[in-house]
């Protein structure tokens, strides 16, 4: 063989990324993973993780990474460290462009993720994890009991304080409109919700506090003028961008998102879409570890019968 051609390439080495690579590399499958930044995509962005089945004490999310990374190269997977700049998803067999090389595959899996939108403003990444956070479900219960506020007046904001607003003592929301934008099936618990104060025309404009997150300073949309709260966590809910540019023009994507089903199939045959980066309810590492193992199943099938005649 080539040794450019392997039998499956998986761009983005988070938990989806290398669940596909565990799964094709015990298949028998030659598996590179093409990874730009470090195993474990999104999960090192946080210290802890507890909602992944099997870790009790929970676990980082570096730990995690690292140890899903060395789980698939066990089996003779390979980790490629750089970025994806090209692909041509149309061609047979796949190819797939890195600043210095062409690579190519008879099955590619994406699994490149989506980033948490960042509001922007001073201090917000030294925070994150030290008060801020992008995911209620992930970090809701570190703040059982407390003061916290959720910023966004979409679907995801407004589940995340209804979800707060169940573990913690108060729950300020905070949306620039004087109405959310979220389906009107969140309203109603929202509004009976005796923890939650709705914070109308306000946008975040400053974070305090020195070792963690200790308040927030809110501005009117109408008036300007300022206010000072304290909370113990910002959760800012205000959506994601997946990772989907490089293959815009040649994949369906619905809002920027990869269009697959619970089976990973893309438009394009050969191509499976894995985690956080495809269209579906749930943006978890469970999920995407699931994903990563349903798209390895079919990109071993289809290997079978595209190349096996
Ligand atoms: C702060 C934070 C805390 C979280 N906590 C939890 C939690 O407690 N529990 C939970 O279940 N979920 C949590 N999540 C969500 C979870 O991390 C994601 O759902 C999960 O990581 C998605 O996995 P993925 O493999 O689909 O994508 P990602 O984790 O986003 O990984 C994609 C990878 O692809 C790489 N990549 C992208 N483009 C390219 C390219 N062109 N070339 C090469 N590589 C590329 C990226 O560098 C990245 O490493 C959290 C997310 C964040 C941000």
């Amino acid at each position: 063989m080539n040794e450019t051609m392997y039998d499956v390439i998986i761009i983005g080495g988070g938990p989806a990324g290398y669940t596909a690579a565990l799964y094709a590399a015990r298949a028998g499958l030659s598996t590179l993973v093409i990874e730009k930044f470090s195993a474990g995509g999104q999960m090192t962005e946080t210290q802890s993780i507890e909602n992944y089945p099997g870790f009790d004490e929970g676990t980082d999310g570096f730990t995690l990474g690292f140890k899903m990374q060395a789980g698939a190269e066990k089996y003779g997977a390979k980790t490629l460290s750089t970025e994806v700049i090209k692909v041509d998803l149309l061609a047979n067999p796949k190819a797939i462009h890195t600043a210095k090389e062409v690579l190519f595959a008879k099955a590619v899996i994406l699994a490149t993720g989506a980033t948490h939108k960042h509001l922007g403003l001073e201090r917000e990444e030294e925070m994150i994890g030290r008060g801020i956070g992008y995911c209620a479900a992930c970090d809701g219960m570190l703040y059982r009991g407390k003061t916290v506020a959720v910023v966004g007046g979409g679907n995801s904001a407004a589940a995340d304080a209804l979800l707060l607003s169940r573990i913690c003592g108060k729950v300020y929301l905070i949306h620039r409109r004087d109405s959310l934008r979220a389906e009107k099936i969140h309203h109603e618990p929202l509004m009976r919700a005796e923890t939650v104060e709705f914070k109308w025309n306000a946008t975040v404009t400053a974070l305090h506090g020195d070792e963690r997150l200790t308040g927030i300073t809110l501005q009117s949309t109408k008036t300007g003028e300022r206010e000072q709260i304290e909370v113990d966590g910002l959760f800012i809910s205000i959506g994601r961008s997946p990772e989907t540019a490089l293959f815009a023009g040649q994949i369906a994507l619905e809002n920027g998102y990869i269009l697959a089903g619970e089976d990973t199939k893309t438009s394009i045959p050969g191509v499976f879409a894995a985690g956080d980066v495809r269209k579906k309810a749930l943006r978890q590492i469970v999920t995407a570890a699931a994903d990563g193992a349903v798209a390895a199943h079919f990109a071993e099938e289809y290997i079978e019968t595209e190349y096996s005649r």
